[in-house]
């Protein structure tokens, strides 16, 4: 939790893409505490309404909801106008709408239509996002865009194929964007969690049989070299928090990785 009394985001604007449930969900909370103006732009109306109520009055206007397919170029670029047009700027777009495709073991029996409604939503979702945030933030001269990478994005072996080659490409998209974006003032940088608990995760934290039982070596449980310490959403919230406020105003093309020291334990990348 972010303590002190002056709010770090006061006066910003921001959009979170799945900011319906989950790690958005989380993130969406902290971004409004700390004094932001919030648009949740998801497919998941009536949970993303409820949201928007739950952190105040629709008259207030601190936080509205917009049904937004990331897929989609008019979705995405109406739910930057709906931050532009209700609360007058945007200062933080959070690209962070994300799907995984059903767990196969082997890539001979991963299904091309998964394959492609991943990319669709975590690598083309993206693009969409940064371009549309670009599209306002550049004239303006300022901003922050994060996308959510995954510890996925750095090395192989921890999922499916698609989900994998989705959050390699994240982590690709948000150097290209750094670079370009620089020179204009608008930052580009992306946060890597290891696995938290969410809708998108809750089979792989079911009991499987493993490596020899249906031969998957998905992972049973948390893994952490922090001793008593669980990853929540709320600890990727944080580090949005920080990426997406002034306190990392000379940060850019970064992945930040949230997963306990996992990766570095792993491959020595981080
Ligand atoms: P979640 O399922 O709780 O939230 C994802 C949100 O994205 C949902 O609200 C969903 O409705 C929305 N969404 C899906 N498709 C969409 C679309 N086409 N247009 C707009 N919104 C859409 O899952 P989460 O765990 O909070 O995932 C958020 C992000 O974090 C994803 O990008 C995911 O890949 C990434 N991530 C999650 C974990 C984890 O362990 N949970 C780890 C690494 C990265």
């Amino acid at each position: 939790m972010s303590s002190g009394t002056a709010r770090r985001l006061e006066g910003k604007v921001a959009v979170v893409t799945g900011g319906a449930s989950g790690i958005g969900a989380s993130t969406v909370r902290l971004l409004h505490r700390e004094g932001a103006k919030v648009v949740i732009a998801d497919i998941q109306d009536e949970l993303g309404r409820a949201i928007a109520a739950e952190l105040g009055p629709s008259d207030e206007q601190h936080c509205v909801f917009v049904h937004c397919d990331v897929t989609k170029e008019t979705d995405v670029r109406d739910a930057v106008d709906a931050a532009v047009s209700r609360f007058g700027k945007l200062d933080i777009m959070f690209n962070n709408a994300g799907v995984v495709d059903p767990w196969k073991p082997s890539i001979r029996d991963n299904e091309k239509s998964d394959f492609e409604r991943v990319l669709a939503v975590n690598v083309t979702g993206v693009f969409l996002g940064i371009k549309q945030a670009a599209r306002v933030m550049v004239p303006a001269r300022r901003g922050s865009i994060v996308n959510t990478a995954s510890v996925s994005g750095v090395h192989g072996g921890v999922a499916s194929h698609a989900y994998t080659c989705s959050k390699h490409a994240v982590v690709g998209l948000t150097k290209n964007a750094a670079v370009e974006l620089g020179e204009h003032g608008v930052r580009v940088n992306c946060v890597s969690p290891y696995l938290v608990k969410t809708p998108l995760t809750e089979g792989f934290f079911k009991p499987k049989p493993g490596k020899g039982g249906d031969g998957s070596k998905k992972p049973t449980q948390m893994y952490t070299n922090l001793e008593g310490v669980e990853l929540e959403a709320e600890d990727i919230a944080e580090a949005v928090l920080y990426l997406g406020s002034d306190e990392s105003r000379y940060v850019s093309g970064h992945n930040l990785i949230v997963d306990g020291g996992f990766t570095i334990h792993n491959t020595g990348l981080n």
